[in-house]
């Protein structure tokens, strides 16, 4: 049964009220964020809403103090793996738009393992499949094929551990077809909660069907998916209406499936080609989209927010302080990108750091953060419910930390050169010190030992 569980009348309502918000209510919700107590609907509007430099200064503050306090200074890296650009959907921001003029291909199950192949040897242990919405020229037969091979392929340094996939809405069976075959989070962004706007940039096709799309990972939940990744595309209409959608859109997970999102996306519409960029009245711009991003950080404090290579370099740089804990890293949005990348291109759209996933790393790791290649969690069957009880008793500290410093000591063993290892090392030492349980710490240390004298790898906790 389709539902909607938003409301336009009372997302307005609660934006309009909110821009009459005292400073009062205001500096009340920032005490509570910083108290980790959980905010009202209100509440967020009015951090969204307001324009007070000082309020401001203070939601930064904030959620890098809670970025800090529950993820640390990780980073967990991934990269997307575009296998079909057919669609049959004509979404007016996307260049795979049916009626878009374009290179239709979708990769062979060789091609796969070529792309994938490249994608390994820069040192991911974690993609995304990306495809359009074609039940004639990618079936989920086709989705399921490229996951098997995908999980099928074994290097020297170890494998893809994990395949998250993010293709269009679809059915219930297909959904348990995705999660039998192993997947780990199902992305899906329902691109803006705003129904109007919605319907006026989705043109023709099944994802034209706001309730279809807007019920996905009910369905998805229904087929036994406890991991799902939300997100809107910032670009098409009013940003804090569609933040404050995310969050009752989590909320509604939570309500009726006891887990809610597991990551949060924040993409932001890029130049593509069939479109004009100019023509979308929606824009945000950065200060606007910076401010979002740490008031969903303050919001939902244990969701992971994902950020892609459609930011610059300095957005990225900047947002991971306030919120981002995973990036992709050296990413092309184009089928067939990673092994032809010096052909013409005929991406998804333009991305905006096009550094090399090396660059990126050693970039993080002199800024402070550890790069992580962790997939630990999904292995043992942390999702759902029980990733969550993780992160909310604090007890994430213990795992994710000594996970992140092994698979970064494996990454360095395998793709550093002398420089980065040297790098590796010192971070090793300085961050060892800092898991608190004592028995876990001593295991991370002969586990690192193993990994840096021999070819021991793939050690999670
Ligand atoms: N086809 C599936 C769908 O639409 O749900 C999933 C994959 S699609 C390749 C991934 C996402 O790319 C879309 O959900 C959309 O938000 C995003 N996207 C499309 N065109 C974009 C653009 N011009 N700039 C930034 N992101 C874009
Ligand atoms: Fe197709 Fe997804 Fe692009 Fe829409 S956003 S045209 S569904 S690939």
């Amino acid at each position: 049964m389709s539902e909607s569980f938003i409301n336009i009348d009372y997302i307005e309502n609660l934006l309009e009220d909110a821009k009459h918000s005292s400073d009062e209510l205001i500096s009340k919700a920032l005490k509570k964020a910083e108290n980790s107590e959980a905010l009202s609907h209100s509440e967020v509007a009015a951090l969204l809403l307001t324009e007070n430099p000082l309020h401001i200064a203070r939601i930064f503050e904030i959620a890098g103090k809670i970025k800090k306090r529950i993820y640390g200074n990780r980073i967990v890296m991934f990269a997307p793996l575009y296998v079909s650009n057919f669609c049959v959907n004509r979404c007016a921001y996307c260049s795979f738009n049916h009626g878009n003029d374009f290179i239709r291909s979708r990769l062979t199950m060789d091609e796969v393992r070529e792309e994938v192949k490249i994608l390994e040897m820069m040192g991911h242990k974690r993609l995304a499949i990306e495809a359009g919405e074609s039940d004639k020229e990618c079936p989920i037969d086709y989705i399921l094929e490229c996951i098997k091979t995908i999980y099928d392929m074994k290097f020297e340094n170890g494998a893809i551990r994990r395949v998250n996939v993010n293709i269009a809405a679809t059915t219930t069976d297909n959904y348990r077809k995705l999660k039998d075959a192993g997947i780990g989070t199902y992305i899906l962004f329902q691109e803006t909660y705003h129904e109007p706007t919605y319907n006026s940039v989705h043109h023709a096709g099944p994802k034209k069907d706001f309730l279809w799309h807007l019920n996905a990972f009910d369905r998805a939940a229904e087929a036994g998916i406890d991991d799902v990744g939300g997100g809107v595309l910032f670009g098409l209409a009013n940003p804090y209406f569609d933040a404050m959608g995310l969050l009752l859109h989590n909320e509604h997970l939570e309500k009726k499936f006891n887990t809610g999102f597991h990551t949060i996306s924040v993409p932001r519409l890029c130049p593509a080609s069939g479109m004009n960029i100019n023509d979308f009245p929606n824009l945000v711009d950065d200060d606007t989209f910076s401010k979002i991003t740490a008031v969903l950080r303050i919001a939902v404090p244990f969701t992971g927010m994902i950020l892609s290579t459609r930011e610059e370099h300095d957005m990225r740089k900047k947002l991971l302080q306030y919120g981002i804990s995973q990036l992709s890293a050296g990413s092309c949005t184009e089928v067939g990108g990673y092994s032809k990348r010096n052909n013409k291109p005929n991406p998804q759209f333009i991305v905006n750091d096009d550094r090399s996933a090396t660059s990126i790393i050693s970039e993080l790791m002199d800024d402070g953060y550890i790069p992580s290649f962790c997939t630990a969690c999904y292995r043992e069957g942390r999702t759902g419910d029980r990733f969550m009880s993780l992160a909310k008793s604090g007890q994430i500290g213990n795992v994710c930390l000594p996970n992140a410093l092994m698979t970064l000591c494996e990454y360095s063993m395998d793709y550093g050169d002398d420089t980065f290892r040297q790098k590796t090392n010192s971070m090793l030492e300085k961050e060892i010190p800092h898991i608190a349980n004592e028995t876990i710490r001593i295991k991370t240390m002969e586990n690192i030992e193993k990994i840096q004298s021999g070819n021991e790898r793939d050690f999670y906790i």
